[in-house]
């Protein structure tokens, strides 16, 4: 299944000169959506993960079943303000400006082998903020997974020698 057929690139979105990878007719499609899913799940298996951390929003759509598979905690990483308990938080910038992460202090335990989800990376700013989040409660994150990547940003070069799995390239 070519899956980048369900990807929808929306020119000048959110702002000027982005182009947004929009994964709705992915999740429109049980066979798509279940089939990204699985290559997730593929990899993350082989990180052997306690926890699956998912960055807001539409990393959720993607983690919640892919926790459920793989047995593992289900841990959102939101934006501030969001989140009801004690919190640390880590500021990062963004593809299209600044922002800003928030976890529960209790989410992780020490030691614990987390992997962390998002549906996109660009700049990888997001996913090293999150690793950053990870690291300060105790957490080995060894691993992490996305459903596209855009190569030409080299978002990896930011993730420090952390291993990243995407299911499509751009
Ligand atoms: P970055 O921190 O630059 O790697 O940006 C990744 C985060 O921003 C992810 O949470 C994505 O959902 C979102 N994002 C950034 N650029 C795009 C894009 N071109 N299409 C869709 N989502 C994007």
């Amino acid at each position: 299944m070519d899956l980048k057929t369900f990807i929808r690139d929306v020119p000048n979105f959110p702002i000027e000169g982005v182009i947004f990878k929009d994964i709705t007719p992915l999740l429109c499609d049980p066979a798509a959506f279940d089939h990204a899913v699985a290559s997730l799940e593929a990899y993350c298996r082989t990180r052997r993960p306690d926890v699956v951390v998912a960055i807001e929003a539409r990393g959720y759509i993607l983690a919640a079943p892919l926790a459920l598979r793989l047995g593992a905690a289900f841990v959102p990483a939101r934006k501030p303000g969001k989140l009801p308990w004690k919190t640390i938080r880590e500021e990062y910038q963004l593809e299209y400006g600044v922002a800003a992460l928030e976890m529960h202090e209790d989410a992780i335990a020490p030691g614990q082998r987390v992997v962390i989800v998002d549906d996109v990376i660009a700049t990888g700013g997001t996913l090293r903020a999150t690793r950053r989040l990870v690291e300060r409660l105790g957490g080995e994150v060894v691993g992490m997974a996305c459903l596209v990547e855009l190569a030409f940003l080299n978002g990896r070069q930011a993730l420090d020698g952390v291993e990243l799995h995407a299911v499509l390239t751009y």
